[in-house]
């Protein structure tokens, strides 16, 4: 079967991510910014590589973060965790003199979210290339990479290097495009994205990420032009509606959502995703992979904190078990 090799197998190294690690203290009440006193909950540890990666080591992944954190308890807190999830935290550099990053996040009645970020100024915004990136870069078997990160440079620079090294021992590439709103395309951004395009062989969009991705109109174009480019499978997650992938060769797999009640819906598709990766490279087919990382991302959403309900093998065979899916 060609799409069981879409990436490539535990046995040519770690999955690895690089990008922002950050906390996330959440508003305890719905509501318009942060303009008055609020009762506030966290620090959580987040980012959404650190989310992707640490969901991979849950599930055995094989894992490891390229990162920059600061000489402070954010910092801490965030490498205790995803050391203790079974993440290699080698390729995380502490930052002399700048803060760990951080986003405070409230929820809208309406489900749109306020941030208050500290990213640009930090250590999150301040990698460097040094003996241990360049160490976990050559044992890797799989680079993922979130489109976020395109607009930081000092993480593109390390990207650009990792993928190429990556790629030519036999490695496979992910890219989870979250083109947001917040996030300016301009472009250098654009340029960065198109490259990397290039070089994937799982693309994970969600909603109309899809067409963004491809600057295509409709679906059937764009999944056209993405695997002209040499891309393998597309996973397209659609919250409650499930997710679906499409491959190559013109196989279309759906899988239904679990039914939950969402309390904090930040970090399922970079759960989602970190569970898809994690059992693909464990050779899992496509049919069992969507339904394990449908359970990641139900799973995520009903815990405060982006990176909480991250799951681990024992947790999400009872998750699976005991909850209902939607038609
Ligand atoms: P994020 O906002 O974290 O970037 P995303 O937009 O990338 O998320 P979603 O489609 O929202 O991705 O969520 C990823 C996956 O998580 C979905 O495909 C689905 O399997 C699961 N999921 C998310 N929200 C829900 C929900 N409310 N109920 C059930 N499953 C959900
Ligand atoms: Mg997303």
């Amino acid at each position: 079967m060609i799409s069981s090799h879409a990436l490539s197998t535990e046995n040519t190294g770690p999955t690895i991510t690089v990008g922002e690690i950050l906390v996330e203290i959440v508003s305890l009440t719905p509501g318009e910014g942060f303009s008055q006193p609020l009762p506030l909950s966290g620090p959580y540890p987040s980012g959404a590589p650190a989310i992707f990666i640490d969901q991979c080591a849950r599930l055995d992944g094989d894992a490891g973060m390229i990162g920059s954190v600061g000489n402070d308890d954010f910092g801490k807190l965030n490498i205790t965790r995803l050391h203790e999830d079974g993440v290699d935290t080698s390729g995380i550099s502490i930052d002399a003199t700048l803060p760990t990053g951080s986003a405070f996040v409230r929820y809208r009645p309406d489900g749109n979210r306020d941030f208050v970020f500290n990213i640009t100024a930090s250590a999150a915004a301040n990698l460097n290339w040094n003996e241990n990136v360049s160490a976990l870069v050559s044992r890797a078997g799989h680079i993922h990479i979130m489109g976020t990160v395109l607009s930081q440079d000092s993480a593109w620079e390390i990207i650009k290097r990792a993928v190429e090294l990556i790629k030519s021992r036999g490695g496979s590439v992910s890219l989870d495009p979250n083109i947001r709103k917040e996030l300016v395309m301009n472009d250098a951004i654009a340029g960065r994205f198109n490259a990397l395009l290039r070089q994937t062989d799982l693309l994970l969009p969600s909603g109309e990420e899809l067409l963004l991705a491809a600057r295509e109109q409709d679906q059937q174009r764009a999944l056209q032009a993405l695997f002209a480019l040499g891309i393998k499978e597309v996973v397209l997650k659609q919250g409650e509606q499930g997710a679906t992938c499409f491959t190559r060769n013109g196989e279309v797999i759906h899988s239904a959502a679990f039914q939950v009640e969402e309390v904090d819906p930040t970090g399922a598709g970079d759960c989602f995703g970190g569970a898809y990766v994690a059992c693909r490279r464990k050779g899992m087919p496509i049919v069992d992979a969507l339904e394990w990382a449908n359970a990641a991302g139900a799973r995520n959403v009903t815990f405060r904190g982006p990176m909480e309900g991250a799951s681990t093998t024992s947790q999400l065979q009872t998750f699976m078990q005991t909850t209902k899916k939607h038609h």
